[in-house]
């Protein structure tokens, strides 16, 4: 297909859930991070998937995202990690889970559920163990148990925390540190409550990188994608989205010629360009313009040329054989999503959420 698209592969996503599944025990649950269009892909048709797979559970950041799982028919429970007051009443009624991270959180939510007669209606309670983001801190839960036991309206499901630092070995000691401050918050509520709500706290690298604190469940994200926070856990997975384009024309730029806005490249010899649709509206940034970024085109690095416009780049083709209305992969198989990422101090998870909602989504199923 000769347009601006973003593949889907469905088999790498499987590949990289049996993958992280098969990093933790049997019995601990899969919940899998959707957020932010699955992270630039397409967060309906990934949940779908996932939910074949049997996941136990969905992450979404804002409600509106559980919203769209719902849309597409996913049953299976969802936690909205960053819901407001004001969304209470759409996540009830799509039986959407709310963290709840703070005195007013509980508060409001306590009321809300109260005056719309629910029982024991599901919520997450999270800690803040030195990310210092979002969460209760240790010196909350004697109101927090108190608020929990006087209230039929609410059940706390389970209970959370955020490592800050699960990809970076050199903060092994802050995020022991970390786990050790929920281990402990954890069991003076449980003992409090009188009941176990389940627990979870490590993100893909804290799966990989710390088993000992993976509790009854842990949330994937970037890894369900195909991206590790290492090269070795990185060479495991399959990524998932592979953002590609085609040649619309190519230009013959003779020596002293200008390419694109602001003369940004002045030829110092002839060259060949090629212009490709896609621009800094479809998430790739202007800081990949003049030689920092590069595209691959039959298999060779084609550098930007010039600055990136709205809805097009130009790369330098003088080397390479093409013509006009080849394929161009601008990360996927040949460069990943963090190689490219990395040119411009960024990472994966910026560059693969970035893709704007124009660019076509093409699902490659098994
Ligand atoms: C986004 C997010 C995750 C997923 O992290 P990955 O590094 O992508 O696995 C997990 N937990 C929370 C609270 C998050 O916000």
């Amino acid at each position: 297909m000769a347009i601006t698209r973003l593949e889907i592969d469905l088999s790498a996503l499987k590949h990289n859930y049996t993958y992280m599944r098969s990093k933790v025990a049997p019995n601990v649950r899969m919940m899998a991070v959707v957020k932010a269009f699955a992270y630039g892909s397409d967060a309906q048709v990934v949940a779908k998937e996932l939910e074949k797979l049997n996941v136990d559970y969905f992450a979404v950041a804002y409600v509106a995202e559980g919203v769209a799982l719902r849309d597409a028919g996913i049953t299976t429970p969802i936690l909205v990690l960053h819901p407001q007051p004001d969304n209470f009443e759409t996540l009830l009624e799509r039986c959407l889970e709310p963290n709840i991270y703070s005195k007013r959180m509980l508060e409001m939510f306590s009321a809300f559920a109260k005056a719309k007669k629910q029982t024991a209606y599901p919520i997450h309670l999270k800690f803040n163990t030195g990310l210092n983001r979002l969460g209760f801190t240790a010196d909350d839960v004697p109101w927090i148990v108190e608020q929990v036991l006087k209230s039929e309206h609410l059940k706390v499901k389970s209970l959370f925390s955020h490592l800050a630092a699960s990809e970076d070995l050199d903060e092994r000691d802050f995020t022991l540190h970390q786990i050790a401050q929920f281990d402990e918050i954890a069991n003076e509520i449980k003992t409090q409550l009188g009941y176990a709500p389940f627990m979870h706290m490590t993100n893909t690298s804290g799966i990989i990188n710390y088993p000992s604190a993976h509790y009854d469940c842990v949330r994937t994200g970037i890894g369900l994608y195909g991206y590790g926070n290492t090269p070795e856990e990185t060479a495991n997975l399959k990524p998932v989205a592979r953002l590609k384009s085609v040649i619309s024309q190519k230009h013959i730029i003779n020596s002293g010629d200008s390419v694109g806005y602001n003369r940004a490249l002045i030829a110092k010899e002839q060259m060949v360009t090629a212009t490709i649709p896609i621009g800094h509206a479809d998430g790739i940034s202007r800081a990949y313009g003049n030689g920092v970024g590069y595209v691959t085109i039959a298999g060779e690095k084609a550098p930007f040329v010039g600055n990136v416009c709205m809805d097009m780049i130009m790369v330098n083709v003088t080397n390479i054989t093409c013509e006009e209305g080849d394929d161009v992969e601008i990360f996927g198989t040949h460069t990943g999503a963090n190689a490219l990422a990395q040119k411009v101090q960024s990472i994966s998870y910026e560059l693969l959420t970035m893709v704007g909602q124009r660019v076509k989504r093409v699902v490659l199923r098994e």
